[in-house]
C-alpha cells in the first residue's frame, strides 16, 4: 500500500486562513504585523523565495517590505539596515535571506536582529532558549515539519526519531523539537557510519540532507512517518531528499517534495511574524 500523503499545500491553505484571521484581529486592535526581508545580491532561487515571502505576507493581510541591498554590499551597510528595522515599530519581523554573497558575515549579521524581532528563529538567544526548553522563536522548515507529523495522529510519545543532517536551520533544530515531544532522537550526518541500521529503526524520519532521493525504500522502516525535506534541482526540477518511488510504497507517511515541507516554512514564518507582533503588544 502507498504511503498517506502529507499535503503541504493543503495544511498550508488552512494555516494561511488562521493566520489571517489572527492578522485582522490584530489589526482591530491597531496593529498591523509586519515583516522586512532583507536580500543581497540576485540569487535567482533567493529572489522567488523573497517574492513569495512578500506575496505571503500580503495574503494574510501583513505589511510587507523587501530591503533589495548590491551584491557587493558591505557588512556595515548590511548591518546599519537591521538596526534601522530594529527600530521601526511597523516592523515585527526581520528576516536576512540566506545564502548571503560570501564576503558578508551571516553569524554576525543574524545576531544583530533584536531576538524579539528574529522571526527565522536563528538568532543564538532564540537558539538556546530552544535548547533549554524556553519559549522563543522556533525555526519555520522544523516547526513546519513538526506540524506535518503532528497532522498524522501519531503518538509521539517514545518514538524512534531519526533526523539526517544536523545544520543549525534544519536538523540541529528539528532534533530539539523531536526531544521535546518525548522522542528518542538519533543525529545522522555525514560521518555517520551505517547509515541505513540507524534509519531503520526510525518511525519517524527526517531527512535533511540536500541531495536527490538519497533515502531509498530499502533504507526506511515499514510504517514510518518521512518527512523530506530536502530541495534539490535536478534538470530544472526540483527533487526531495526522499526517492519517492520506493519509498512510497514502504513508509505510512510521506511529505512530497515539491508541496510538502517547502510549503510549509513559508506559512510558519507567516505564523512567526503575528506572533512576534502580539509578544510586543503583549496581547
Ligand atoms: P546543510 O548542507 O547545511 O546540511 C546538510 C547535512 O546533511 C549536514 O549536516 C551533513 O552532515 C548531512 N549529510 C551530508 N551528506 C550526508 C551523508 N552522506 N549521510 C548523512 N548525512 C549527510 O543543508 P541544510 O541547510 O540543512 O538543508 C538540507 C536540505 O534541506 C537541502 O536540500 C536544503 O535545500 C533543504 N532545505 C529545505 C527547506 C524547506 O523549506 N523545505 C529549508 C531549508 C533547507
Amino acid at each position: 500500500m502507498a504511503a498517506i500523503l502529507l499535503d503541504g499545500k493543503e495544511m498550508s491553505e488552512q494555516l494561511r486562513r488562521e493566520i489571517a484571521g489572527r492578522v485582522l484581529k490584530l489589526r482591530e486592535k491597531g496593529v498591523t504585523p509586519g515583516l522586512a526581508v532583507i536580500l543581497a545580491g540576485n540569487d535567482p532561487a533567493s529572489e522567488i523565495y523573497v517574492r513569495n515571502k512578500g506575496n505571503g505576507c500580503r495574503e494574510v493581510g501583513m505589511h510587507s517590505e523587501t530591503v533589495l541591498l548590491p551584491a557587493d554590499v558591505s557588512q556595515e551597510k548590511l548591518e546599519a539596515e537591521i538596526d534601522r528595522l530594529n527600530r521601526d515599530d511597523r516592523i515585527h519581523g526581520i528576516l536576512v535571506q540566506l545564502p548571503l554573497p560570501a564576503h558578508l558575515d551571516a553569524a554576525s549579521a543574524l545576531a544583530r536582529i533584536l531576538p524579539e524581532k528574529d522571526v527565522d528563529g536563528f538568532h543564538l538567544l532564540n537558539a538556546g532558549r530552544l535548547m533549554t526548553g524556553e519559549d522563543g522563536v522556533i525555526p519555520c522548515t522544523p516547526r513546519g515539519a513538526l506540524y506535518m507529523l503532528r497532522q498524522t495522529g501519531m503518538d509521539l510519545n517514545g518514538m524512534e526519531a531519526v533526523v539526517i543532517g544536523r545544520s543549525n536551520i534544519v536538523g540541529k533544530p528539528m532534533a530539539m523539537l523531536l526531544m521535546r515531544e518525548n522522542c528518542t532522537v538519533t543525529v545522522c550526518h555525514s560521518r555517520t557510519r551505517n547509515l541505513a541500521e540507524h534509519t531503520r529503526r526510525a518511525d519517524i524520519l527526517v531527512a535533511a540532507v540536500g541531495k536527490p532521493g538519497f533515502i531509498t525504500g530499502d533504507m526506511v522502516k515499514p510504517g514510518a512517518a518521512v518527512i523530506d525535506v530536502g530541495i534539490n534541482r535536478v534538470d530544472g526540477k526540483v527533487r526531495g531528499d526522499v526517492d519517492f518511488d520506493s519509498v512510497s510504497p514502504v513508509a505510512g507517511w510521506l511529505t512530497p517534495v515539491p508541496g510538502g515541507v517547502g510549503k510549509m516554512t513559508i506559512t510558519m514564518l507567516l505564523q512567526n511574524t503575528p506572533e512576534a507582533a502580539e509578544r510586543k503588544a503583549s496581547i
